[in-house]
């Protein structure tokens, strides 16, 4: 038996421990019980595969444990034990997904026999961490980055957002790539808050503005006037006073016009905008519109967002990826659309990667996508080429759905 496969019980009742271990060890996984909280810590070894936790125990109930194991920064699938109804169950996901754990699946309970097998047979193989999932896990020390800073060694990938009326590109987000000497392509999640840490935010924001503008001016403008291209910028380049003028000169010095910019600052960013209100008021007031990127996950909902002069809303992709599968995120999605409609907003939905969820989106009113199912963050090349195939099959997609509407 492969040492590495071992599950882990975390519930009070006797009986649906011994199901689980006897299920379990039939498979020749190792099963350790925790019938106490108390007992959980010693049990909990980095070698454990999968968790099974109850949500409702009598001394420390599980989404307590959640947090226990968010905070022990926990590797582990974990499956979601009760008998409690779906919504709650949805609700302690998300949750456990806001504390950095990974929740593969609910057992309703009771369960049944074939619903265990399937649940261990799937998910009690072990882990396997990539650098997508671990950013910090690259070892990357400070110098390397301040002297990626200064050598600019840092490209732009686009993803095209598309039109869900008509199928057509109404931009593109420019995303940052590192291209490592030895590491290869590694993605933002692995520098940005680094560049942030070390205070090298606004040379790191100058470099790929200048890049984006030069870029898209020259690649996605047959007819002459370039498709918007969305900028993420991180709210601390915001405490500049000067970032609307250095931001109208680069624009001039491209010719790009400010009205085909979008700004994307996170909702999250937006809690502390109280200095940067100012800064983006002058951005719109010449005419660069602004976007709020991962709406949903920040708290600021309604309270903030009538203050801020934005044009466009992003549903946060957290949401978009499991509303075809979850109810509680559908209802998320959907309100925000209403709300951003309500405000005069346009709102994007990201991280689109099946035609469920497009159908759906397309239902509600959504007006833009950006997802997988239409492409992938691109280089130029590889940009452009997508770009001309898409204005020959123009909008295969969307034919197809009109014709099974
Ligand atoms: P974001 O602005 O919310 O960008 C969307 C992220 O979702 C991108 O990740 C994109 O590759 C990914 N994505 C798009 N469609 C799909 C999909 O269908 N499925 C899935 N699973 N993912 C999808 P990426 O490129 O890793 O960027 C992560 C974040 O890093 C960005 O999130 C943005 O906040 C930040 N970032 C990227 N480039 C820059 C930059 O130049 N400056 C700053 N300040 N932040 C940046
Ligand atoms: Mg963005
Ligand atoms: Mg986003």
């Amino acid at each position: 038996m492969n040492a590495a496969n071992k599950i882990l019980v975390i519930d009070d009742d006797d009986v649906v421990g011994a199901i689980i271990s006897s299920a379990a060890s039939a498979m020749g996984l190792e099963c350790g019980i925790a019938k106490e909280p108390s007992q959980f810590p010693t049990l909990l070894t980095p070698d454990i595969a999968l968790i099974l936790l109850d949500l409702m125990m009598p001394e420390m109930d599980g989404i307590e444990v959640l947090r226990l194991l968010g905070q022990q920064k926990c590797k582990a699938r974990i499956v979601l034990l009760s008998g409690l109804d779906k919504r709650v169950l949805e609700t302690a996901e998300r949750l456990a997904k806001a504390l950095g754990l990974s929740v593969v699946g609910y057992l309703q309970k009771p369960f049944q026999l074939p619903e265990l097998h399937q649940i261990l047979t799937t998910h009690s193989l072990p882990r396997t961490v990539t650098p997508k999932e671990e950013p910090a896990a690259l070892a990357i020390s400070d110098d390397e980055i301040r002297a990626a800073v200064k050598r600019n060694e840092f490209v732009l990938y686009y993803q095209p957002q598309v039109n869900l009326t008509n199928g057509a590109i109404m931009g593109l987000e420019a995303l940052s790539r590192w291209v490592h000497p030895g590491l290869g392509i590694v993605p933002p999640d692995s520098f940005i808050p680094r560049i942030e840490e070390l205070g090298l935010m606004d040379e790191f924001c100058w470099n790929c503005v200048d890049r984006g503008l030069a870029e898209v001016r020259e690649i996605a403008a047959p007819d002459g006037r370039p498709l918007r291209l969305a900028l993420n910028i991180s709210v601390t380049s915001l405490h500049d006073l000067n970032f609307p003028d250095t931001f109208t000169s680069l624009a001039r010095k491209h010719n790009f016009p400010a009205e085909n910019i979008a700004v994307e600052i996170t909702e999250s960013g937006l809690m502390e905008f109280a200095h940067a209100l100012d800064v983006l008021t002058r951005l719109r007031m010449r005419n660069f519109q602004l976007s709020i990127d991962d709406f949903g996950t920040g708290y600021s909902m309604m309270g903030q967002l009538r203050n801020v002069p934005a044009i466009e809303l992003k549903i946060d992709k957290g949401f978009v990826m499991n509303m075809h599968s979850s109810n509680s995120d559908r209802i998320m999605v959907e309100k925000i659309i209403e709300m951003g409609h309500e405000l005069q907003m346009e709102v994007i939905a990201e991280g689109v990667e099946n035609e469920e969820q497009f159908t759906q989106l397309r239902r509600l009113g959504c007006d833009a996508v950006q997802g997988f199912l239409f492409a992938r963050p691109l280089p130029p090349d590889q940009l452009t080429k997508w770009l001309e195939n898409h204005r020959t099959q123009s909008g295969f997609l969307f034919q197809t759905q009109v014709r099974h509407a």
